[in-house]
């Protein structure tokens, strides 16, 4: 559908909406379209991304399709919330699961090649030390990560401004402490996806969503665990069983498959999705196999994973966390 008539069309939805307010104690987005009496295409945006998709408002809709009104919130906010992935963040590429998954057999070409220059061996050769550094060099390492990452971080950033702008207004809106408090609480603990406190519409997507967000945090914090212990402490990898980055990354590792499976179940899968699973699929299986042949192997395609992972996230889904929480937040303002 060309840009102007997909507006139009939500337009004219939420107009009958405004005019109805059936679903007002339904989600945040009800509240805040009835302080909306004209609607532009910053507030369709904001409002689409304010949507968690539970559904909940189509199946109470006395104007849904077969109806000649054919009101259908979420699927008129879907195509919003498209364009905005499209529009913000650049260059706009939507990698699915097969562009994924060459990806990671080229990058995993590229470092294994590498590290056969740096170090004169083969990751497969024996490395049963666990030592990471063994396999790839640290040096090597370090840039392999921290590459993709400065990318998406630049990337998000770039995004975070322009759409901030353009629902909002000034960015001063973005430092204000104690509404960002009552933002993260509501959006870490996916307060809006359980539409008119009934329960998420698709039973276990908002579970399996926490479980993976969680896990994915309890990954981050073993990663920042173990730099702390190797550049603060001085202690280098491997790190013992009963230890901060052991115990965290392998809860992690753990959520993570069982929430990424759960919602590649019920909600079908993306490229994102992949390279989250095999991320933490080859995480886990490094940690459970670095005393045996299989660890430089194992490394090899979780760093490769971790790169496509961080590389590709601007053009992924994880892109919608980040507009769904400067849509929450812009709301608590406005309230
Ligand atoms: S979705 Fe249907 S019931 Fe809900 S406010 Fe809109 S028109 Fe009314
Ligand atoms: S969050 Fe649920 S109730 Fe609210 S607009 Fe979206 S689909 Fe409708």
């Amino acid at each position: 559908m060309p840009l102007d008539d997909l507006f139009d069309e939500a337009a004219r939805q939420l107009t009958i909406c405004n005019s109805c307010r059936y679903c007002a104690g339904y989600c945040p987005v009800w509240p805040a379209l009835e302080l909306r009496t004209t609607l532009e295409q910053r507030d369709l945006t904001h409002l689409a991304n304010l949507c968690h998709d539970c559904g909940d408002c189509l199946s109470a809709c006395m104007y849904a399709p077969p109806h000649e009104f054919a009101i259908d919130p979420p699927k008129a906010f879907a195509a919003v919330r498209e364009d905005t992935y499209r529009r913000y963040v650049w260059p706009h590429r939507a990698p699915g699961v097969l562009g994924t998954g060459l990806a990671f057999v080229a990058v995993g070409v590229v470092l294994a090649l590498l590290a056969r220059l740096l170090t004169g061996r083969w990751f497969t050769a024996a490395h049963t030390s666990g030592a990471p550094y063994d396999v790839l060099p640290h040096g090597m390492l370090l840039i392999a990560v921290g590459v993709p990452s400065l990318w998406a971080a630049g990337v998000f950033g770039c995004a975070v401004v322009r759409y901030w702008h353009d629902i909002h207004g000034p960015l001063n809106g973005l430092f204000r402490p104690r509404v960002w408090a009552t933002t993260f609480t509501q959006a870490v603990q996916l307060r809006h996806m359980t539409g008119a406190d009934a329960g998420c519409e698709r039973p276990g997507r908002r579970g399996f969503h926490l479980v993976l967000v969680y896990g994915f945090g309890l990954c981050v914090l073993s990663t920042m665990a173990a730099a702390v212990a190797q550049n603060v402490l001085g202690a280098q990898p491997p790190y013992p069983w009963l230890s901060v980055p052991v115990i965290s990354g392998s809860v992690g590792g753990v959520a993570m498959i069982v929430g990424g499976t759960g919602l590649w179940v019920r909600s079908g899968g993306s490229g994102f999705l992949w390279a989250l699973l095999v991320l933490a699929a080859t995480g886990m299986l490094t940690l459970l196999l670095r005393e045996t042949v299989a660890f430089g192997p194992l490394l090899l395609l979780h760093v490769a994973a971790v790169v496509v992972a961080f590389g590709i996230a601007p053009y992924s889904k994880f892109v919608h966390g980040i507009f769904r929480m400067l849509s929450i937040h812009h709301d608590n303002l406005e309230r």
